[in-house]
C-alpha cells in the first residue's frame, strides 16, 4: 500500500501555481545526452549517478540554472522500481530518488522550483499488458515518497503515452505528495493527416481532460514522435483549449530527429528554440522548456526570451 496523507485541494494550489498565474516560467532541457557526454555508457542507469557521481549531476543542473531556467527537473525519469530493477537497483528506489531531489536543490538553491520527475513504468498496463493499476500506483508512490523526502516543490509526471498510466501517476502524487502541485505531460505523435494522438491512440482533448480530472494543476506535452517545431505550436493550441483553468507546460525536442551517419541528431539551434518558445507563449503556454536534444545553450536563449516576455515579477522564483 502507498503511505497516504490527507489530500487538501487548496494545498495543491501552492506558490508555484500562484506564480504561474502571474508570469511564464522556463523549464530546463535534456539530461541524457549530457550524461553521455560525461562518460555514461549508453543503456547504463543514469539515475545511479545521483548517488555514485553527484557532482556530475549537480553540474548539469547547475548549467541549466545558470542558463536562466526557473524549473529544474530531477534526474529521476527512470526512478520507479520497474526500471531500476532492470539495473539491479530496485532496493535503492527511495535513496536514488531522494538523492535526485537533493542534488537538484543543491545545484539551484532556493532560486528555482524543483520538479520531481516521474517517467513511464516501462511496460503496458492491463488489459494490454500484465501490470495492474495497483502495482503501478504503489511503485509510483514509492518513487514519489523519495522525491518528497528530498525536498521537491512539485511532481512532474512526464512522457506518458497511456492516459491510464498518467492518471495513476497523478493519483500517486496526490497520495504521496498531497501538498504539492502535479504537472502532467504527455508524449504525442503527429499522424500523416495532421492529428495528434498519444502512442495509445488517445486524442489531445481526451488525454488532457483525464489528467485535469485526476487533479493535475499543470498539463501539457513533451518529447513526442514525428514532431517538427511548428507542430508543437499547433499541439499547444489544442492543449490550451482542453486545459480549462490548468496551466500548460510544453517542452519540445530540438526539432524532429535526423539520421546522420547512423546517429540520431536533433539539429534545432538555440535561436530556433527561442523563436518556438515565443510562439508557445503566444499560444498560451505558461511553462516552456526542452526535451531530447536540448542543451543549456538552447535553454539560455529560451530563458532570455521568456524573461523578456514577463510583465512583472523578479528573476527569483521564490
Ligand atoms: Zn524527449
Amino acid at each position: 500500500m502507498c503511505s497516504s496523507g490527507f489530500f487538501d485541494a487548496d494545498m495543491s494550489r501552492n506558490a508555484l501555481t500562484l506564480e504561474l498565474a502571474a508570469r511564464p516560467l522556463c523549464g530546463d532541457g535534456g539530461m541524457g545526452t549530457l550524461l553521455l557526454a560525461r562518460g555514461m555508457s549508453a543503456g547504463a542507469c543514469g539515475m545511479a549517478w545521483n548517488l555514485d557521481r553527484p557532482e556530475d549531476i549537480k553540474a548539469i543542473h547547475g548549467a541549466y540554472h545558470q542558463a536562466g531556467c526557473n524549473l529544474i527537473t530531477t534526474n529521476s525519469f527512470g526512478g520507479s522500481r520497474f526500471i531500476l530493477e532492470t539495473h539491479g537497483r530496485a532496493k535503492d528506489v527511495r535513496d536514488l530518488n531522494l538523492a535526485a531531489a537533493r542534488v537538484a536543490r543543491a545545484a539551484a538553491g532556493e532560486n528555482a522550483w524543483i520538479l520531481g520527475d516521474v517517467g513511464p513504468c516501462g511496460d503496458f498496463l492491463e488489459p494490454v499488458g500484465d501490470l495492474t493499476s495497483d502495482e503501478v500506483r504503489e511503485a509510483f508512490c514509492e518513487q514519489i515518497e523519495g522525491l518528497v523526502a528530498g525536498g521537491v516543490d512539485a511532481i512532474l509526471v512526464e512522457t506518458m503515452s497511456d492516459p491510464g498510466e498518467m492518471v495513476i501517476g497523478i493519483e500517486a502524487a496526490r497520495i504521496s505528495a498531497p501538498n504539492l502541485p502535479v504537472a502532467a505531460s504527455y508524449a504525442f505523435q503527429k499522424l500523416p493527416d495532421g492529428r495528434f494522438l498519444t502512442m495509445m491512440g488517445t486524442p489531445v482533448a481526451e488525454a488532457i481532460k483525464r489528467a485535469v480530472d485526476a487533479g493535475a494543476a499543470i498539463v501539457g506535452a513533451n518529447c513526442g514522435t514525428s514532431m517538427d517545431l511548428e507542430d508543437y505550436i499547433a499541439l499547444c493550441r489544442e492543449i490550451v483549449a482542453a486545459a480549462g483553468s490548468a496551466h500548460v507546460i510544453i517542452q519540445p525536442n530540438a526539432g524532429a530527429p535526423q539520421q546522420v551517419d547512423g546517429k540520431t541528431l536533433y539539429l534545432a539551434t538555440p535561436e530556433q528554440m527561442a523563436q518556438t518558445a515565443s510562439q508557445l507563449l503566444d499560444a498560451g503556454a505558461c511553462i516552456v522548456g526542452g526535451c531530447c536534444g536540448t542543451s543549456p545553450a538552447h535553454l539560455a536563449a529560451m530563458a532570455e526570451l521568456i524573461g523578456k516576455s514577463r510583465n512583472f515579477g523578479t528573476n527569483n522564483a521564490h
